[in-house]
């Protein structure tokens, strides 16, 4: 081959390779102009960066085998990503949480998040009106050996709430409660859990950016569940930022997650 020209052909090759990936980087910021896309970051190129460099590397086994196996159930869109799951994990350690709870459990992935980052004496009430969901993923929580630490309830949440509130004996002891079921009820499970949960303790609310959507234009395309819950979402966000009795972060992790910190 003359001197020079390989060199061109590697560089013809660069340019194409460059080429493509300019097309593939084009449209996945198209594809995200889609109201309802499950990652708020401003492209799947940029999430896969992240997920492949810094969250899938230090990723549980257990946590992985979840991941992969709930990948294959029909209603997967519900469940936590990857790199939330690693961030509850260190928040949860980093507040040094005991005593937890979480409603909406789906497979568990971010109870076993959770299950795997508490102490061996720590505790989780999780509830869930749906007890399949949460067998499928079971025997890997099991096999991960912190079972123990969950006390799993099947049913609708708010009146496991009200029970608990009810005793009298469960005010302020929760370190930790994650909220992660049906969003028309936050406000609900606001009123409740702001009692449950102790002073300086957290409440995440989960997808509370609802896929982007409570910033999008009045006609926007949006999917069907998406619009249904949207105004919910809504009102929630306004109210929990006006609530004296906490201070709020909302994080742009996973479908946006608000950090409630009770402070009265
Ligand atoms: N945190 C889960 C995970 O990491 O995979 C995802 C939870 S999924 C988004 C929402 C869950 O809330 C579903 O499993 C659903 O059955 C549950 N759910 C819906 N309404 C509920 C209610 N009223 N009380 C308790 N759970 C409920
Ligand atoms: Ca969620």
């Amino acid at each position: 081959m003359a001197p020079g020209l390989e060199e061109q052909q590697n560089h013809q090759g660069g340019h194409q390779n460059l080429q493509q990936s300019l097309a593939i980087y084009k449209a996945s910021i198209f594809r995200h102009q889609e109201i309802g896309h499950k990652s708020l970051l401003q492209s799947d190129a940029l999430y896969q960066y992240i997920l492949e460099t810094s969250v899938y590397p230090g990723e549980p086994e257990p946590m992985k085998e979840l991941r992969e196996l709930t990948a294959n159930h029909p209603w997967n869109i519900m469940t936590t990503s990857a790199d939330e799951g690693q961030f509850l994990s260190m928040l949860l350690k980093l507040i040094n949480a005991k005593n937890t709870m979480e409603i909406g459990v789906y497979t568990g992935y971010s109870l076993l998040a959770t299950a795997l980052a508490l102490p061996d004496d720590g505790k989780i009430l999780a509830m869930d009106i749906n007890r399949e969901n949460y067998e499928l993923g079971l025997p890997v929580i099991e096999k991960a050996g912190v079972a123990h630490k969950i006390d799993f309830r099947e049913g609708p949440a708010l009146p496991v709430l009200d029970q608990l509130i009810q005793d009298g004996k469960y005010h302020g002891t929760f370190d930790f409660i994650f909220v992660d079921a049906d969003k028309d009820n936050y406000l609900n499970y606001h009123k409740r859990t702001i009692e449950l949960v102790k002073v300086g303790g957290l409440i995440g609310y989960d997808n509370t950016l609802w896929n982007g959507s409570v910033a999008a234009p009045p006609d926007a395309p949006l999917r069907k569940y998406v619009r249904f819950y949207l105004d919910y979402v809504l009102e929630f966000n306004k109210a929990i930022a006006a609530d004296p009795r906490v201070e709020i972060c909302q994080l742009p992790v996973g479908d946006g997650i608000t950090l409630c910190r009770r402070i009265s």
